[in-house]
């Protein structure tokens, strides 16, 4: 395949809704661009299919959708946004960490991230009108934290599995999202058989590699007749810019301005896509203005 989507649906009459997202591509540019190891590329496509899924609910271009883990693990914070529904961007503290693998052969991507902190979620729905909600990390998987954090934060009988598969030479070969919920009066046998149906599900990113399309991944959880969306396109992108970096440093204490315009000038890297921005030390002294 060669372009990321995502692809909604309902089934039940309505009270089951789908969401399955391919993120192979977006994971794939985030570890080029952050030189990531494994463990660090595997978080970060977790973190986008879970970023990539909520981004379907954004409304306009300027709305924005934040999933952040920071566990205190060795990977530090982990990072993926959404902006206008289909624009994805991650970024990972520490991308070359190596640990040995889990006795069932798969990247310890939990003990990388680690438990002691927070599962968190930031929606803007435009510029400066924000909320947030978190939850403990349970097991630092991002699967179970997600769907720990639909349970506990938003009270939605939900399930979900997030995947990325590795290549023996440490590249991302797969990554996709599937997330079922159960709208209030949905039939306690459904949403059983839907459980039952995940328990069932085969490793979800091995399947896209093999050629499986996210139509077949919700065919596999939950039963006929289904009613789908319009797949929707996802890319990689980042939207910083030299204005927003700019405001960035203009709200740098006038002290630490002064010592960068000592130094000759600065260079700031973006934290999600490497991007450089110099500025020369009469460019900063122009900002400096504004402390008077
Ligand atoms: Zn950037």
């Amino acid at each position: 395949m060669t372009t990321d989507y995502r692809i909604r649906a309902t089934a039940a009459d309505g009270l089951l809704r789908m969401v399955a997202v391919n993120t192979t591509v977006t994971a794939r540019e985030a570890q080029r661009v952050h030189e990531a190891w494994p463990l660090a590329a595997a978080a970060m496509g977790r973190l986008l299919s879970v970023a990539a899924i909520l981004a379907g609910d954004l409304k306009s271009h300027s709305s924005r959708i934040t999933v952040e883990v920071d566990g205190n693990g060795p990977l530090g914070r982990v990072v993926a946004e959404g902006q206008g529904s289909q624009r994805l961007r991650a970024r990972v503290q520490h991308p070359h960490v190596e640990l040995p693998l889990r006795n069932d052969g798969k990247l310890d991507v939990g003990q990388a991230v680690g438990t002691d902190g927070t599962f968190r979620i930031i929606r803007e729905s435009s510029p400066g009108e924000w909320y947030q909600s978190q939850v403990a990390l349970t097991s630092g998987e991002i699967g179970d934290d997600f769907l720990h954090y639909l349970v506990q934060s938003e009270q939605i009988p939900s399930a979900v599995s997030v995947g990325v598969l590795i290549s023996a030479e440490g590249l991302v070969m797969a990554s996709a999202g599937v997330m079922v919920q159960a709208l209030p009066g949905c039939p306690a046998s459904v949403v059983e058989d839907v459980a039952a149906r995940f328990q069932a599900l085969d490793q979800i990113s091995r399947q896209v590699a093999e050629g499986a399309n996210l139509e077949s991944l919700i065919r596999q959880v939950v039963p006929e007749p289904i009613h789908w969306a319009a797949p929707e396109t996802l890319t990689w992108a980042c939207w910083c810019n030299r204005t927003s970096v700019t405001e960035a440093l203009k709200a740098l204490p006038t002290h630490d301005l002064e010592e960068l315009i000592g130094d000759g000038g600065a260079e700031v890297t973006c934290h999600f896509c490497r991007q450089r921005y110099h500025f020369s030390a009469k460019e900063l002294a122009a900002l400096g203005g504004d402390h008077g």
